[in-house]
């Protein structure tokens, strides 16, 4: 249709106002090189990855187009042809856990601390039934008080949570940078250690893993492909989960003025933005002052900074000034990245990034 709806929600568009960030232009390049009117060179490469694959654009769309199918299955190709030595190296460390982990204590945050849940059930002190809890890298290698806080509420809540330790990252960089191959990989081995739980709810406090363990099917081998679908009817996001069973938010209080901050994969890949908010503003005392645009991206988008460091900046900065607007003293977002990306620029200006799972614990502590 070539309507150009989709340049309206774009962030990177937003920032340059290039034809070519938008998906509309994404789209062209990716037709002329199918018909083999471009090469597969450098600049190609960029303009294709210069997206933060955060779906706005296939929401936007009036004609349905997956712009996300396009672009992974364009990124497929293009890496055949080059892979830049960082994006190389990016993609070795999610492969290997014990890489994570030490990108995790380089990034000088706290140690993980999954290894004291690992290969243990927690047990709850009035049982409702058990949980397996994918964390996710970010959680287990990167954001150790996530994923305590996940462990905690799940359990206070009456939960017996099982942390599915033999699983590792979900391999949605690698799936989404294009490479499906290597992704394949990590999600035959989270195949394995999930298939391990039977019937059992798999909860994940992250929007990412989440929608890319609704994708497994689409990656795993043939093999596997009826277990990958199985376990996509059983995974949670942890907002997801909460607000369906709910948690007693009654008996709770939290003084804080909070202000929020969706996530993309949250809000356009998997619909479930209410699920956050619903649990950030059922608890008494929590004030919530929204920010202009609590959905414009975070300018995180998985690798986009490491192959867009500068454009992932301008995001970030527009993000900020909406959040000091507001006040608040502590943003809230679902996604383990978000939290991360935004982490980094509101400490110096002494604001905390939470997770709605922690605001959650934070209450749970003073009952
Ligand atoms: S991708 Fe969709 S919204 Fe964008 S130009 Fe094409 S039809 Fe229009
Ligand atoms: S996925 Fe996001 S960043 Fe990429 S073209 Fe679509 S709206 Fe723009």
């Amino acid at each position: 249709m070539r309507c150009g709806f989709c340049r309206a929600s774009c962030p990177v568009f937003e920032e340059g106002r290039a034809e070519y960030g938008s998906a509309r232009g994404k789209l062209s390049i990716i037709y002329a090189l199918e018909r083999g009117e471009l090469e597969p060179g450098e600049g190609v490469y960029q303009r294709i990855f210069e997206c933060l694959v955060c779906g706005r654009c296939g929401s936007a769309c009036p004609a349905g187009v997956n712009t996300i199918d396009v672009f992974v299955e364009a990124r497929e190709r293009l890496i055949r042809h080059r892979l830049p030595w960082r994006k190389r190296l990016a993609f070795r460390i999610v492969e290997s856990e014990r890489a994570l982990s030490l990108a995790g204590k380089i990034a000088s945050l706290p140690l993980p601390t999954s290894s004291s849940y690992a290969e243990r059930a927690v047990r709850a002190a009035q049982r409702k039934g058990e949980v397996a809890l994918f964390a996710g890298c970010l959680a287990r290698h990167v954001q150790s008080s996530l994923l305590d806080s996940s462990v905690h509420v799940l359990q206070r809540l009456g939960y017996d949570v099982r942390v599915v330790d033999d699983a590792g990252c979900c391999g949605a960089p690698l799936y989404f940078s294009g490479a499906r191959d290597r992704a394949k990989t990590l999600v035959e081995r989270n195949l394995r250690a999930l298939s391990e739980l039977e019937d059992t709810l798999i909860v994940t406090p992250c929007p990412t893993c989440k929608l890319t363990l609704t994708l497994y099917h689409r990656i795993a081998g043939e093999t596997q492909g009826k277990e990958a679908s199985r376990i996509a009817g059983r995974a949670l996001e942890i907002c997801e989960f909460l607000g369906a069973r709910g948690f007693g938010e009654s008996s709770l209080r939290l003084e804080r003025k909070v202000t929020y901050h969706d996530s993309c994969h949250m809000s356009h890949a998997l619909n479930l933005s209410h699920t956050a908010r619903a649990l950030v503003t059922a608890i008494p005392g929590v004030e919530l002052v929204e920010m202009d645009e609590p959905s414009a991206c975070c300018g995180f988008g998985g690798l986009f900074a490491i192959d867009n460091p500068q454009l992932s900046r301008s995001i970030t900065e527009r993000k900020v000034e909406d959040i000091l607007r507001t006040g608040a003293d502590v943003v809230v977002t679902p996604c383990p990245g978000c939290k991360l990306h935004l982490g980094r620029s509101m400490r110096a200006r002494g604001i905390e990034v939470w997770h709605p799972v922690e605001l959650l614990g934070e209450a749970l502590k003073k009952r």
